[in-house]
């Protein structure tokens, strides 16, 4: 991965009979394709403390399908640690399709359990456990969500001006987001916009942000900053509709930007929509934060021009 490769792009989008819009986009979609813009991010610290502790490999969680599974595998690999994969579902195994497949080549161990085992993914007691069944492993959480991770994703605006009023970006677990609170200056709102159902996300990037400010005056400032889109789902995390789809082949055609429907495609929908409507006023400056996810999006390679 490089991240001098992460650039900034000034884009000019038109849509329908309006003006075009201006905005910069930070494309650290571009970092590695498969350690996918913000995984590398949220990774890096994480594996830096590895090292720093002489752990032999680190050890994380994902879905079937997880982005940061594969990316932990490569990373990993990358710095020369082990690693091991905890799966959600003990009916999958690693021929179960391409992410799978992907992670032993990087040296990943794939472990499968059941989803009900997996909810257990936080609870400090299973934590313990696995910590006395793989003592040379770091122990990463599902998607990075950890302060190693926040820090990370504190980087991703070294390279901008960072004197933007509105930013947009897509959100999981809110870790990336998390970061991004915590670099940008007052003027700006970070407009979050999840991929999951549900209002979860504005707490649990609290919780987040105290792991760093520990102070939670301090975290309910910053949480001034954050918008958090709770409808622009589309339906749910992996519901993928044909109006969400065709947007992303538009955009491709308009400005050869790819989007994944999981993840990027929402957040763009959302800023695209946040201009039509005026949200965004016209000397407004705007940036799009390209996470990533292209590897995720295969399952849809039918229905999008690109893949
Ligand atoms: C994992 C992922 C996200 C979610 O990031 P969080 O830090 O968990 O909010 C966003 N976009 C893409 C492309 C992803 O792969």
């Amino acid at each position: 991965m490089n991240t001098s490769k992460a650039v900034l792009e000034k884009v000019r989008l038109s849509i329908g009979k309006g003006e075009p819009f201006s905005f910069d986009i930070q494309r650290d979609d571009l970092i590695d394709p498969i350690i996918s813009g913000n995984k590398w991010r949220k990774l890096k610290y994480n594996l830096l403390k590895a090292e720093e502790l002489f752990k032999l490999g680190v050890l994380t969680f994902g879905g079937p399908f997880s982005n940061h599974l594969i990316a932990t595998a490569k990373a990993a690999h990358h710095f020369n640690l082990k690693s091991i994969g905890i799966v959600r579902g003990n009916e999958l195994n690693q021929d179960s399709n391409a992410t799978l497949k992907a992670c032993p080549d990087f040296g990943m161990n794939l472990i499968f359990i059941s989803r009900s085992e997996y909810q257990r993914k936080d609870d400090p007691y299973f934590l313990k456990e696995l910590s006395s069944k793989y003592p040379d492993y770091f122990i990463v959480p599902e998607g990075g969500k950890n302060y190693y991770g926040v820090i990370g994703c504190q980087h991703i605006l070294k390279e901008t001006d960072n004197d933007y009023d509105h930013i947009y970006l897509a959100g999981g677990t809110g870790t990336t987001a998390a970061g991004v609170v915590l670099s940008v200056p007052d003027k700006t709102t970070v407009n979050l916009v999840s991929a999951l159902k549900g209002d979860f996300l504005e707490k649990e990037i609290k919780q987040l942000l105290y792991l760093v400010l520990n102070d939670n005056q301090l975290v309910d400032e910053y949480m001034q900053r954050l918008n958090v889109v709770n409808d622009g789902h589309f339906g749910g995390y992996a519901k993928v509709p044909e109006e969400l789809l065709d947007f992303i082949n538009t955009i491709y055609s308009k400005i050869q930007l790819k989007l994944d429907p999981i993840y990027t495609g929402k957040a763009f929908y959302k800023l695209v929509n946040d201009f039509e409507n005026g949200t965004i006023k016209v000397n407004d400056k705007v940036l799009f934060i390209h996470t990533g996810g292209l590897q995720g999006a295969q399952t849809w390679k039918d229905k999008i021009d690109f893949l």
